[in-house]
């Protein structure tokens, strides 16, 4: 497995992308209201990101339509934008990728739309702690499965389950690098993390089942017992004292603190 280490220099290049994904995310914050459509928020992300002189990471690979992906309730990602009208009590996960200066960034984050039950919100709860249990594991001397490890424990602890059939990723000057990510599996195995290595570190966890299948679209993953599904994605890299998150914006600092 190649693992391609950024020097400083293309870590910055790397946090302007983050940080592009990041302000997208926050301007799509506004956005998710009941009667809002997935195709609305796609328009204004794309449109954006063209402004900032960006192109959308996602449009074009593999034969995927559109900017974001957008997936709701029991859609775990890749969901396709479009005449969906957001209601009221639904949780909406928004992905998106760009590229700028040769460089991309990657994360994702999943919203409530209005009000939601109890039992979404503690999905979104436990679905971004384990991203943050994940990334305080992506840190110099610690094995790459630490993070999987750490993400798995702390979402079966609350009685939920991560998606086994999607990664997280090494990312660079390709949207998809070396190691795959796994949000389970045992501590202490796969790569030794160094100094310079950037990830987009993106567990995907379930109320329910595991399980998931493949839409008839080609594209949009469900649970397989159509209970919701959240997902949550940082691009980090890691650094000398610990790691840096590239796609943090003050907006979308969670409760508990980074
Ligand atoms: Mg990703
Ligand atoms: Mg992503």
């Amino acid at each position: 497995m190649m693992l391609e280490m950024k020097s400083a220099a293309e870590i910055s290049l790397m946090r302007a992308a983050g940080q592009l994904v990041a302000e997208i995310l926050a301007r799509l914050e506004e956005r998710i209201k009941p009667g809002a459509t997935t195709a609305d928020l796609n328009r204004l992300a794309e449109r954006y990101i063209y402004q900032k002189g960006a192109q959308p990471a996602f449009k074009g690979y593999r034969g995927f339509p559109a900017t974001l992906c957008t997936s709701v309730n029991e859609h775990v990602v890749h969901g396709i934008p479009g005449a969906r009208v957001l209601n009221e009590g639904d949780i909406i996960s928004i992905d998106c990728g760009v590229q700028l200066n040769g460089f991309y960034g990657d994360a994702a984050w999943t919203f409530a739309v209005g009000h939601i039950s109890e039992e979404k919100r503690n999905l979104l709860d436990v679905g971004e702690q384990s991203l943050q249990k994940g990334i305080a594991k992506a840190t110099v001397g610690n094995r790459l499965s630490d993070i999987s490890a750490a993400i798995q424990r702390y979402v079966e602890e609350k009685g939920m389950s991560v998606v086994r059939d999607y990664t997280g990723h090494g990312i660079g000057r390709q949207l998809h690098e070396s190691p795959e990510i796994r949000n389970f599996g045992r501590p202490g195995r796969g790569p030794r993390l160094t100094k310079g290595m950037v990830l987009a570190i993106e567990p995907m966890v379930n109320l329910g089942t595991h399980h998931v299948d493949t839409e008839e679209d080609g594209w949009t993953v469900t649970t397989r017992d159509r209970m919701p599904s959240a997902h949550f994605e940082h691009t980090i890299a890691v650094t000398e004292t610990g790691y840096e998150i590239l796609t943090l914006l003050p907006e979308l600092l969670p409760k508990g603190g980074y």
